[in-house]
């Protein structure tokens, strides 16, 4: 064989911008920002997805009503995970394309008795929630979203420290004076989970009474809230600053909480832009992955399979006929190759920020334990349909063998018996409080949803 002949057998990594057209990355990657800067819980994640979903002519399903093609429905769970659909022309028995991603990122939540004072200044207790190096989340302006609900029942929505003009909670560190101790420990054990208390205030009520009475009698001014009104709440800190691009190109995006609402995001919008599917086109927005997928929002819940089996009962066919059809994206961030830290992964077998979605087979930890592993026939399947539209991608294992890994909502929706594969966007600095990705690989995120969509 020739020499230029052999070359052309080697696979070339493709640069996902020489795919796209640039002012269409930028145009999507802004619309992506203010949705982003608007929904870092997935409570604001499933409020805003909705206003969304209502002005593109989607409206809430009614379980029993007759579905006709292109008709779009959504179905919200418990105000924290949301189900769309966009009706094909084909019948249900031939299957769905599901697209399903998750809206919760790590973050620290707020325990039901969190409100205390020490040494003079008033504090929150928080619970970490989903896995985070503990020693990123200090000296950090945060802010807090959530929800609480009155002793009468009635429901106030929390919002603090967003706004430029409004104050911010903040969670000190030790000087590194007097550190010695601190930092000879292993980084895990730098920062204990009961030192993550963002300091809320610091003047006292009066002469008699401290801080925390203030704290308390001025979120009761703000928000009509009394103590116990902590125990029926769910409140987060998150950080407080919005998205920003990143690098003398301009060519990233840093933003809190892109895993995994930067897979998320692309796939809502090109299921928006389906007029009449061939297929029925379907989006999971999840809630609970980051701890496992459980409770009555997460992909583990019986509330997902549901709406795809009421569907079906709308339409007179079985619900085995229409999964053993059905495909579904498991979209979530893959790992990118992080050259600084180059010993925790197989430079082979990683992705690259820039270079397309990530198509994995298999995630899991410690011999793939707890993944999917989708098979090779539905891998030809979906990268020839990435082929097909020219859409960049690329394969990527979570680090080296035996390095750690993780686990994706994959697993869940292959118990249903639908063929199912990981596809996402790479991320460099996944689960800190500010993540990193390449807009060409959240636009090319956006170009895959639409190729999986109109097949
Ligand atoms: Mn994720
Ligand atoms: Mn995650």
């Amino acid at each position: 064989m020739e020499k230029e002949q052999a070359k052309k057998l080697l696979r070339q990594p493709t640069k996902a911008f020489r795919t796209q057209e640039a002012s269409a990355v930028d145009a999507f990657c802004e619309d992506y920002r203010a949705f982003m800067d608007a929904s870092k819980t997935e409570r604001d994640a499933v409020r805003n997805a909705i206003a969304l979903a209502e002005q593109a002519g989607f409206s809430p399903y009614v379980p029993g009503s007759p579905l006709l093609p292109g008709q779009r429905v959504y179905w919200e769970n418990r105000k924290k995970s949301l189900m769309l659909a966009v009706i094909g022309s084909a019948p249900l028995s031939e299957g769905f394309r599901i697209m399903a991603s998750h809206i919760d990122s790590p973050r620290l939540d707020l325990k039901p008795t969190p409100l205390y004072e020490n040494g003079g200044l008033g504090y929150f207790k928080t619970h970490y929630y989903g896995g985070i190096k503990k020693y990123q989340w200090t000296a950090l302006p945060l802010a807090l979203h959530g929800v609480v609900y009155r002793r009468d029942g009635s429901r106030v929505d929390v919002c603090f420290g967003e706004r430029e003009d409004e104050p911010v909670l903040y969670i000190s560190d030790l000087m590194p004076h007097i550190a010695k101790d601190q930092v000879s420990k292993p980084g895990g054990e730098m920062i204990a989970g009961e030192t993550l208390n963002p300091i809320v205030g610091s003047l006292p009520f009066d002469e008699e009474d401290g801080v925390k009475l203030r704290i308390l009698s001025i979120l009761h001014e703000k928000y009509g809230i009394e103590e116990r009104d902590f125990a029926t709440a769910e409140l987060c800190a998150v950080p407080a600053q919005k998205s920003r691009i990143v690098g003398f190109d301009g060519s990233m995006i840093a933003a809190y909480g892109q895993d995994d609402k930067v897979c998320a995001y692309p796939s809502l919008r090109a299921l928006f832009e389906q007029e009449v599917p061939l297929h029925t086109c379907v989006v999971f927005l999840a809630d609970k992955e980051e701890i496992g997928s459980e409770g009555v929002t997460g992909l583990r819940s019986e509330a997902y399979a549901s709406f795809l089996r009421d569907l079906c009962a709308d339409a007179g066919v079985t619900d085995r006929a229409a999964f053993r059809n059905s495909v579904c994206l498991s979209a979530d961030v893959g790992g990118a190759y992080d050259p600084c830290y180059a010993e925790a992964y197989e430079a082979g077998n990683s992705c690259y920020l820039g270079d397309g979605v990530v198509v994995s087979k298999y995630t899991g930890s410690r011999g793939k334990g707890g993944c999917s592993d989708a098979g090779a026939e539905i891998l030809s399947c979906v990268t020839r349909l990435l082929d097909g539209d020219n859409v960049a991608w690329q394969t990527g294992e979570y680090g080296k063998v035996d390095q750690g890994g993780a686990g994706t909502v994959a697993a869940e929706i292959a118990k249903l018996g639908i063929d199912v594969v990981d596809v996402g966007v790479p991320v460099l600095s996944m689960h800190s409080p500010v993540e990193l990705t390449a807009k060409s690989d959240v636009y090319a995120m956006y170009q895959c949803s639409h190729a999986f969509f109109k097949n």
